[in-house]
């Protein structure tokens, strides 16, 4: 029989639930111009990093994710003899930028809210995981929770803050503030199962072109965190873009962690139990 329920809803006016939303982040395409970072910091009024400083990385002068950066955009500079994507075989470099805008990757399985013991983390009806920072009571136990190192507290202000994929934008429609800038689409937005698709597609062109290391990170529902809600197409192994190769959600140990501290509590009782007889009964 077909699934009547809803139908029903949709022609009583009731809203259908969104799908899942998602960021699928294309780094071979990214030119390093910052303009997502940019507008992130613009549209939800992050405050400075501190003092501007040279760090010496390349054009990276934020180095990371943190609680006033959102999108990092990371500069690798790589000796490498690679070809260029469609260039003439036997035609090698070896010299290249690897530029890739990072981002919270909005986990299946979050860790940070899982551990969250005000609710202040969220997940909410876009499948994104988001901070209501006046619940947040600065624990930090996100912080340590998070496999990616990503959401960070304000030191100057005592709470954590991340990436919340622009949920007051994408609630109105509208697309989120970095991938609306990026000129290339490097960054891109959309129902995660259409955003994959894409991403597969891309990543057989680049296979075809040549690139053979060419892979995408996150996408394995498989994985440690069941798959990531931004996902990205990375031309090298994700140690080199500082990312983990096997993230993994240390709370999915905990029910297994349970049940061996329970038995071993049971054995310790009665161990002690038995000891108490036997000794009762010399006496
Ligand atoms: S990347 Fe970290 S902060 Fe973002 S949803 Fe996953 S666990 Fe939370
Ligand atoms: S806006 Fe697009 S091209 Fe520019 S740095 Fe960000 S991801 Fe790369």
């Amino acid at each position: 029989m077909a699934p009547r329920a809803p139908q029903v809803q949709e022609e009583a006016g009731y809203p259908r639930h969104p799908p899942r939303m998602g960021f699928f982040t294309d780094t071979s395409v990214c030119i390093g111009c910052k303009a997502c970072e940019v507008a992130c910091k613009e549209w939800n009024r992050l405050p400075a990093d501190g003092p501007f400083e040279l760090t010496g990385m390349s054009f990276d002068n934020t180095t990371q994710l943190s609680a006033s950066t959102w999108r990092h955009v990371a500069f690798i500079e790589q000796r490498k003899p690679v070809r260029a994507p469609g260039g003439p075989a036997g035609d090698q470099q070896d010299l290249r930028w690897l530029m890739a805008s990072d981002v919270c990757k909005h986990c299946t399985d979050a860790a940070c809210l899982n551990v969250c013991p005000t609710g202040s983390l969220f997940r909410t009806e876009f499948g994104t995981v988001v901070v209501q920072d006046d619940v947040c009571n600065g624990c930090g136990y996100c912080v340590s929770a998070c496999p990616y190192g990503v959401i960070d507290k304000r030191e100057d202000d005592g709470r954590v803050f991340k990436c919340t994929l622009c949920y007051d934008r994408i609630g109105d429609g509208l697309i989120p503030a970095c991938a609306k800038a990026c000129p290339t689409e490097s960054i891109q937005y959309g129902p995660l199962d259409e955003l994959l698709e894409r991403a597969e597609a891309r990543l057989a062109d680049l296979h075809g072109d040549g690139v053979p290391d060419a892979r995408l990170y996150g996408n394995d529902p498989a994985d440690g965190v069941r798959g990531n809600g931004a996902f990205f197409l990375l031309l090298d192994e994700p140690e080199v873009y500082g990312l983990p190769p096997a993230p993994r959600d240390a709370t999915r140990d905990l029910p297994a962690m349970w049940a061996h501290a329970a038995v071993a509590a049971v054995t310790l009782v009665c161990g002690i139990a038995v000891a108490f007889a036997g000794s009762r009964r010399a006496g």
